[in-house]
């Protein structure tokens, strides 16, 4: 197992997740048409995750990590639940030769699909406060190739941005001009459905930018991102007035904005196709700022649990929401 050479502190976290015997795999919860007919909900399964008793009237917390195809999604997400079946354990990313499962290669020959996918179960988790809490992890894909892609992931990518309470933006290489664009264009969507409240729409945000080649000018992580982001959202008076616009706009949606530097995983991941996931094929580096990046996520003590109006939600409220959202889009 990793560990000696990681660099962030470790912690024995006095947690307990629950594992569920059987086998379990991912859920699609929300489906795109092909025929541009928009998105569908699958209400029973939405229904079979929320409405279990363990859960239904716990407080919820969504942890969503949205993007395009083929940028490691799902490859992060299998170390996401990695974690929350070992969190008690600093070894969490699992033995070196162990191939990776979850997500990304359970059922690999189904079609890439764009929707939202869930994971098959919510992990229970004590929260230091003493309070437990039910984590959801959601795969939100989308493609934004063409004018109609575009319109249709800005919806996509907004209601799983309103039902979550972290966003993890995937994104490759860098943020870029068109990637804030995409951005301010699904919260546009988000002000929508909420404009009774003065409250800010959304809770957090986090762009996550894989294959950082750029360490030099701001080091991997989340303070490499800090600098970064600061930088890339800030509003000038030389930029176009476009520019602004969005970049203020961003600021007004979220309640909280960080920004996370990945470096490459190394050419085995990027391109050898018999890579299984273990972790012997992956880069030091990659692997160093992993092990930081997923407690930023996932740790007991940094669980947001789901709000709406300043209101926490349980599993049960999740699901109304959903439900209403959906209504909102279709209609
Ligand atoms: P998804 O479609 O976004 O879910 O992407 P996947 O997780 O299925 O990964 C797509 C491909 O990219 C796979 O071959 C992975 O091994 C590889 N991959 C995973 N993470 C990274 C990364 O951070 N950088 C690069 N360059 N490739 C990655
Ligand atoms: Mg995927």
């Amino acid at each position: 197992a990793l560990s000696s050479d990681m660099r962030c502190e470790e912690k024995e976290v006095p947690t307990e997740v629950q594992k569920e015997v059987g086998a379990v795999g991912p859920v699609h919860i929300v489906l795109a048409h092909e025929d541009d007919q928009g998105f569908s909900l699958d209400e029973e399964a939405l229904e079979r995750l929320l409405l279990r008793e363990e859960v239904v009237d716990l407080d919820v917390v969504v942890v969503s990590v949205a993007g395009a195809f083929r940028k490691g999604k799902s490859f992060l997400l299998d170390f996401l639940l990695r974690y929350m079946y070992n969190q008690s354990s600093s070894s969490w990313m699992g033995d070196a030769e162990e191939p990776l499962t979850g997500f990304t290669w359970r059922g690999g020959c189904e079609r890439e699909t764009t929707g939202i996918q869930a994971w098959g179960q919510l992990f229970l988790v004590d929260r230091p406060d003493g309070s437990k809490v039910a984590v959801m992890l959601m795969d939100t894909q989308g493609a934004f190739d063409s004018q109609s892609t575009v319109r249709d992931c800005a919806t996509l990518f907004a209601l799983s941005t309103m039902v979550s309470s972290i966003q993890v933006y995937n994104l490759s290489q860098n943020v870029q001009e068109d990637d804030l664009q995409h951005l301010q264009l699904f919260t546009e969507y988000g002000r929508l459905a909420m404009e009774q409240t003065n409250e800010k729409p959304f809770q957090r945000l986090m762009f996550l930018v894989r294959d950082w080649s750029y360490p030099y000018e701001h080091p991997y992580g989340l303070e490499g991102g800090h600098s970064f982001l600061e930088k890339r959202l800030q509003v000038t008076q030389q930029q176009h007035e476009e520019l602004q616009t969005v970049r203020r706009h961003i600021h007004s949606c979220f309640s909280s904005i960080s920004c996370f530097l990945l470096p490459h995983p190394g050419l085995r991941v990027a391109t050898n196709p018999a890579f299984d996931g273990r972790l012997t094929d992956i880069d030091e580096d990659f692997k160093r700022e992993l092990f930081c990046l997923v407690p930023t996520l996932l740790a007991p003590e940094n669980l947001v649990v789901k709000e709406i109006g300043g209101a926490k939600l349980t599993c049960r409220d999740l699901l109304h929401y959903f439900k209403a959202y959906m209504k909102i889009y279709q209609g």
